[in-house]
């Protein structure tokens, strides 16, 4: 595996594969690789000739700086962890490499950042598109690959794409999960045990979601997640939310064509997401 840290030596190099005709694959992280990245990236490699995986702590997404400082960065294991599947390239660059001082990002994704995650992390999607843009620009991928965990970033990453018109296809991946449901994540390792057990009521309030789709309406659907997840000890629910796939707007009824369950929650100081495709 290469690994380059310089923007402009990786676009040289990926200048080079490009003119030979190969296709480049992209998955963008901040490390703390698991299991869940490392499907993205085999996906990757299955749909395309050369894959780049980056790892960037991304400090414009953070709303809170001790999340930020906390954000785990164990490097070496994550390299260890990129020479055993098919990673071709990993771009690993300093903040100083992608931010020169002062720039202003702005970007009208219009009612996708105040509703869900946006609510609670104001700010979020204006730092996720900003660096995501950057990366595109250096990479330019044909393809680019993001986990369906983060549902709502998906569709971000689509809207920026329509609204720069970039030639690239973005690809969502399925989440992967540990054996008792936990949806796999670099911030698990901040759980207690106690708490890793407390956090299984978000994977599960979505499992008896989806169990009970066909015999319950939206309404009831939506109450009865709220009420299992509020009577859950140690969790500090955010939202719970059944919407369209599509807009990500509430579902108004199950004649939609798509259908999501999103929650978020706190358990103890760890914030955690998930969310699954009922229809
Ligand atoms: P992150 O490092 O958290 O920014 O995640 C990098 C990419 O991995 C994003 O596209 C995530 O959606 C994806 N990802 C994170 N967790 C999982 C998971 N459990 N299964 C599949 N993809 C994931």
């Amino acid at each position: 595996m290469k690994i380059f840290t310089s923007k402009h030596e990786l676009s040289g190099y990926l200048e080079t594969l490009k003119e030979k005709g190969r296709t480049i694959g992209f998955v963008p992280t901040m490390g703390a690789l698991h299991q869940g990245h490392l499907s993205l990236i085999e996906i990757a490699a299955r749909n395309t000739d050369h894959v780049v995986c980056s790892i960037f702590v991304n400090p414009t997404q953070f709303n809170d700086p001790k999340d930020l400082e906390k954000y785990p960065r164990p490097i070496d294991a994550d390299i260890a962890k990129l020479e055993q599947v098919d990673c071709d390239i990993l771009f690993l660059p300093t903040v100083q490499e992608m931010y020169s001082g002062d720039e202003k990002w702005s970007i009208d994704l219009g009612y996708l950042e105040r509703i869900l995650e946006g609510r609670f992390r104001p700010g979020h999607y204006q730092g996720v598109t900003q660096i995501v843009k950057k990366l595109f620009d250096v990479v330019q991928p044909n393809k680019a690959f993001f986990g369906q965990k983060d549902y709502q970033q998906v569709k971000v990453i689509m809207k920026l794409v329509e609204l720069y018109s970039l030639p690239v296809e973005i690809v969502m991946c399925p989440i992967l999960r540990e054996e008792d449901g936990l949806a796999m994540s670099s911030r698990n390792i901040h759980l207690s045990p106690s708490e890793r057990n407390e956090a299984l009521a978000l994977s599960e309030s979505l499992r008896r979601t989806r169990e009970n789709y066909s015999m319950k309406q939206i309404a009831e659907l939506q109450i009865e997640a709220v009420n299992f997840l509020h009577s859950s000890e140690g969790v500090e629910l955010e939202y719970f939310e059944i919407c369209n796939a599509e807009t990500l707007l509430p579902a108004e009824s199950k004649e939609e064509p798509g259908l999501v369950a999103l929650v978020a929650a706190k358990v103890g100081h760890t914030r955690l997401i998930d969310n699954i495709i009922i229809k």
